[in-house]
């Protein structure tokens, strides 16, 4: 066990991490009789999400690998959410609506605005074209770039889960970056593709927690957004646009400095803490987590959720926020 792991475990074991706000009116976001809320949310987003990623220039391969691990995940995932009663909140991709597309005189998706040239912490987009990458064919002959079968799949699930919105093509939404145009846009074919298959988008994921263009979102019918701001055991807060603010508060994924078992002992207690304090407990991860975790950690946590029922509400950040609506 390195010294760093075991720092790790210090500031967790002193409740550093996640660090937990107080609120004594916490009925107003714990509805009677639970002791707690919890959300999941699910980053789907295939290859999407890794082009233009600093950890992965110019490794298309390992990129198709990440897609190809997600897709092969979602069913083995969709099962134990059947199995724990858990809906998920699906922060989905856009472009994975789409069974095919092609170019138009050229050009991929030529009713999308481009952004221009940005870095941030995650992604350096400085050269080409903004959908290069995008294979412009159709989801059997590239199943990293579009997903239709799976969105079925989660729709027909047994348990009621929700398909959120990731923007159409995982852009940087941060007002310095993203013009109002090309947002808008982009949220627009969402919500076009999404009425196809009889879904109203409410609750929004800004990729890489790229905050910004609030007012477009709220003026789009949305209801909420998730925000990063370290791990926070709190309470969601109006933003000035109307929309909810809904703080995350740790990332579900192996942790491989650290035994499975305290895995597993991390989570669970993090739902103790989000208990005892009345708090609202935000999950979220990316389908493409490692199979340890799938097979050996996530059925413990959906177990736990499960067996915690009376004092927990599991529920989704649209029926969250429609119940915040209500109360608040
Ligand atoms: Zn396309
Ligand atoms: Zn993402």
């Amino acid at each position: 066990m390195s010294l760093h792991s075991n720092l790790r475990k210090i500031k967790f074991r002193l409740g550093y991490n996640p660090k937990v706000e107080k609120c004594s009116k916490f009925r107003k976001y714990i509805p009677e009789p639970y002791d707690s809320v919890v959300l999941l949310y699910a980053d789907f987003e295939l290859a999407w999400a890794w082009r233009y990623s600093k950890a992965f220039i110019n490794n298309k391969s390992e990129i198709g690998k990440i897609a190809r691990r997600e897709r092969d995940n979602i069913p083995g995932i969709l099962s134990l959410c059947d199995k724990y009663n858990a809906p998920v909140t699906w922060a989905t991709v856009g472009h994975l609506f789409l069974e095919e597309c092609k170019k138009e005189n050229g050009k991929p998706h030529p009713n999308i605005p481009r952004n221009k040239y940005f870095e941030n912490e995650y992604w350096k987009y400085q050269a080409g074209e903004w959908f290069d990458d995008d294979p412009c064919g159709n989801f059997q002959d590239n199943p990293e770039w579009y997903c239709p079968d799976l969105i079925d799949k989660i729709l027909k699930s047994k348990i009621k889960h929700e398909i959120g919105c990731h923007t159409f093509s995982h852009i940087d939404c941060r007002d310095e970056v993203c013009t109002s145009e090309v947002f808008e846009a982009e949220i627009n074919e969402c919500k076009r593709l999404a009425v196809e298959k009889k879904i109203e988008l409410k609750s929004f994921v800004h990729p890489g927690h790229t905050i910004g263009n609030l007012t477009s979102l709220k003026k789009l019918g949305f209801d909420s957004y998730r925000t990063d701001y370290g791990n926070i055991l709190g309470y969601p807060v109006k933003h000035k646009s109307g929309l909810w603010d809904i703080k995350g508060t740790m990332e579900l994924t192996y942790r491989k400095y650290w035994t499975v078992e305290y895995n597993i002992k991390f989570y669970k207690t993090i739902l103790d803490r989000a208990i005892k304090n009345n708090s609202l407990c935000v999950f979220w991860f990316h389908p493409s987590f490692d199979s340890v975790f799938l097979n050996n950690i996530f059925p413990e946590v959906l177990s736990y959720l499960c067996e915690k029922s009376d004092k927990i509400l599991l529920t989704t950040a649209g029926e969250y926020t429609c119940m915040l609506n209500k109360n608040n």
